[in-house]
């Protein structure tokens, strides 16, 4: 590999959001660590066309709530892109929604284990890396959801705000060696999340929303491409993506 080329680990970049990130980082110049859980087909074909546009990819299957799976997967991609990593996103994530009376100690467990234990884990492996060239930049996929709630999903709202504590944490403690950390909370994104919705809940959102559309993984995707390549002194923030979602 290109030394002088950067390298970017994306997590559940088989489809949806994480597919498009994988797919804008590549165009902006990256070599792109294309992590999955189950969907190893799904990431195949991801960087199968990547490769095809000449960019650089790989793809690498990784449980992210399971430590072990973790450390097996930074020391793959680290050997790989020989020890280079300049951006991870914190992108895995999952629903297990129902109202907190019904909420099961598995759905709890799942969803912040995914989620939260999932992306601290990853940026824990990324810190050694990412200081010793002294630079680097962690995105974590929050949600809208974890700044205003949302009933039928405590488990997903509290790992998601989680997500918010461990950003300015990281960019705390890690501002000094240049390393940034921030949050993105997309609102409603077409992706197969979303795609489970019913169409009476779809059209109340479509009337909430001053930009009247649901957001496209791409808009997110290009968010964190200038996070990582054209905002050296932004760390430390939650960025909505949610077409106003919130006025
Ligand atoms: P999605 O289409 O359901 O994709 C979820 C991704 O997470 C998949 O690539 C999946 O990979 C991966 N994943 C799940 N569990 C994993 C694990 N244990 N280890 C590794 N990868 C795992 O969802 P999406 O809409 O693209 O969402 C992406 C992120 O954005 C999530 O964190 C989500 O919470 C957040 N978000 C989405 C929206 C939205 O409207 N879509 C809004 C706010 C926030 P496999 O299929 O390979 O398992």
């Amino acid at each position: 590999m290109n030394p002088d080329q950067p390298v970017a680990l994306i997590t559940g970049a088989g489809r949806g959001i994480g597919k498009a990130l994988a797919l804008a980082f590549a165009d902006a110049g990256h070599a792109v660590a294309v992590n999955y859980g189950r969907s190893a087909e799904a990431a195949a074909e991801v960087v199968g066309s990547i490769v095809a546009s000449g960019g650089v990819a790989r793809a690498f299957g990784a449980d992210v709530a399971d430590p072990a799976q973790v450390d097996r997967l930074f020391s793959d991609v680290l050997a790989w892109s020989d020890q280079r990593l300049d951006v991870l996103v914190n992108n895995a994530g999952i629903t297990r929604d129902a109202l907190a009376l019904r909420l099961s100690n598995e759905a709890w467990d799942e969803v912040l284990d995914t989620n939260l234990k999932g992306a601290f884990l990853c940026a824990r492996s990324a810190i050694k890396p990412m200081m010793k060239r002294r630079s680097g930049c962690i995105m974590n996929m929050s949600s809208v959801v974890g700044l205003d709630g949302q009933a039928g999903q405590a488990n997903y709202a509290a790992s998601k705000a989680g997500l918010v504590g461990l950003t300015m944490a990281l960019a705390k403690e890690l501002g000094s060696r240049n390393i940034r950390v921030n949050a993105i909370a997309p609102g409603f994104i077409v992706s197969d999340m979303t795609e489970t919705l019913d169409q009476a809940v779809r059209d109340a959102l479509l009337q909430r929303l001053p930009l009247s559309r649901f957001g496209e993984p791409a808009e997110v995707a290009d968010l964190c491409v200038f996070l990582a390549t054209r905002a050296p002194y932004v760390t430390g923030q939650v960025i909505r993506v949610d077409g106003g979602l919130h006025l």
